[in-house]
């Protein structure tokens, strides 16, 4: 449906925060479904583009708190000093352009028995379906020392890409030489698997340029290095042999802000820049909805993506409970939203859902600014589990690293930003 002028000015004012406008979003003549999407991520907005560009009929609201995309994948890079914040910083205008009503807002609250999206500026949106791809937020419950404002702000997670990003990045140049990096990762699941391991490569990989003295420590909660082991490890043991310490078993019971001391049960470190990648549960929006479970993250039906708890509600990407060996990653949000799409038009229009959808995972983990190795695999639904289970034999892993994958990697993010975003 072509949005009508006074509609159009109704939503923008809404967006910009100039105006509250309270009330449903209307089904227009020739619409055949209201479809909102919370979140304009990996997921999110690759899902509301599918959903538009397979069934322009259907009206495509896509709500995001956010001004800009800022991508995840490729921002350890920024900390390791090996590209800008503005290398993976892009707009909007390619959902605008499709058709898709775009709302810089925050969703709220969500009422599924009216089938309603409360959003912060107070605008109400009804739907026929709502999909939810709202990423990860941090548990802090265990972690009182990092529970405040300022606290958060002398430790950063730069877990979601953006303003802590560039800060973690400053926080390394101001650092003496002969200092010590001391990174924390969580228990899995969490938010990229690699993700932690990458981030150790780019600090070593910065160290070695600029601060040759200083040290890398790594305390891992998990018992090892869950993602790529004999790569990363080949890495560490080779060109920056000597830089880090890895603890496996090294789970924080809190955090000194003030003096950056990172408390574990039978020891404390002290850094001079302490980051802290805090457990991970389903952001916030998933518990308003009632759609997590006990474990914080949201468990759905791998066919039609939607939740096991609420009905007409779909969730998609890193809120997801994982399948098993499922990765919390870019590209797998990116899959998962297109059967998300198709089952979600499926669902509008009357018609059966794919029985068998199947979805790929590639990920890409930058050793220094040019080197980088992958971890691929394929996952199909398994009718008698009722789950995804990987393909045996399919995907596989780098030999070692090397600079053709970094070609690599960029032509994978530059593809990825497009099919997300234009
Ligand atoms: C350091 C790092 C490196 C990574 N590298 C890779 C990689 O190389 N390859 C890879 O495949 N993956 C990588 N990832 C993982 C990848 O970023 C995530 O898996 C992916 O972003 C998940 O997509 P999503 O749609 O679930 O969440 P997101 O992409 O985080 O999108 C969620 C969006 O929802 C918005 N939102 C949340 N709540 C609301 C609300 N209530 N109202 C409005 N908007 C809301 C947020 O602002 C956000 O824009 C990396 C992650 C990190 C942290």
């Amino acid at each position: 449906m072509a949005l009508k002028r006074r509609d159009f000015l109704k939503w923008a004012g809404a967006a910009a925060g100039s105006a509250v406008v309270t009330g449903c979003a209307t089904t227009g003549s020739g619409s055949a479904g209201r479809v909102v999407v919370i979140g304009a991520g990996y997921g999110g907005a690759t899902a509301a583009k599918y959903v538009k560009m397979w069934a322009p009929d259907i009206d495509v609201t896509l709500v995001e708190r956010g001004s800009e995309f800022v991508s995840c994948p490729l921002s350890n890079l920024v900390i390791g000093g090996n590209a800008q914040l503005t290398d993976i910083t892009m707009s909007y205008d390619g959902p605008r352009k499709r058709g898709i009503r775009m709302l810089r807002d925050e969703a709220v609250a969500v009422d599924a028995t009216k089938r309603e999206v409360r959003l912060a500026s107070g605008t109400t949106l009804g739907y026929d379906r709502l999909i939810v791809s709202p990423g990860i937020d941090f548990n802090y419950a265990s972690l009182p020392g990092l529970q405040s404002a300022d606290a958060q702000s002398r430790v950063l997670h730069a877990w979601k890409a953006g303003p802590q990003t560039v800060a973690l990045r400053k926080q390394l140049e101001g650092m003496r030489d002969g200092g010590a990096y001391v990174l924390h990762i969580p228990r899995a699941p969490f938010r990229c698997p690699p993700g932690p391991y990458e981030r150790v490569c780019q600090v070593a990989d910065y160290f070695k340029r600029a601060k040759p003295k200083s040290k890398i420590v790594v305390l891992d909660t998990n018992e090892d290095i869950i993602s790529k082991k004999g790569l990363f490890l080949a890495a560490w043991n080779g060109m920056y042999k000597g830089m880090i310490d890895y603890r496996p078993n090294s789970e924080l019971t809190d955090v000194d802000a003030r003096t950056l001391t990172a408390k574990l049960q039978f020891d404390d470190v002290k850094a001079d820049v302490l980051n802290v990648v805090p457990p991970q549960r389903a952001a916030d929006i998933v518990r308003s909805a009632g759609l997590a479970g006990p474990h914080g993250w949201c468990d759905i039906d791998w066919v039609t993506y939607e939740s096991k708890l609420v009905p007409g509600i779909h969730v998609l990407g890193d809120a997801t409970l994982s399948a098993p060996a499922m990765p919390k990653s870019a590209t797998m949000a990116n899959q998962h939203a297109k059967v998300c799409a198709a089952a979600v038009i499926a669902a509008i229009k009357g018609a059966p859902a794919n029985p068998a959808p199947m979805v790929v995972n590639t990920c890409y983990s930058f050793v220094d600014g040019k080197t980088v190795m992958h971890v691929a695999s394929v996952h199909q639904y398994d009718t008698a589990q009722k789950t995804m289970v990987p393909i045996k034999g399919a995907g596989g892993l780098s030999d070692k690293a090397s600079e053709v994958e970094g070609i690599f990697a960029w032509g994978w993010a530059r593809n990825i930003w497009a099919d997300t975003l234009a």
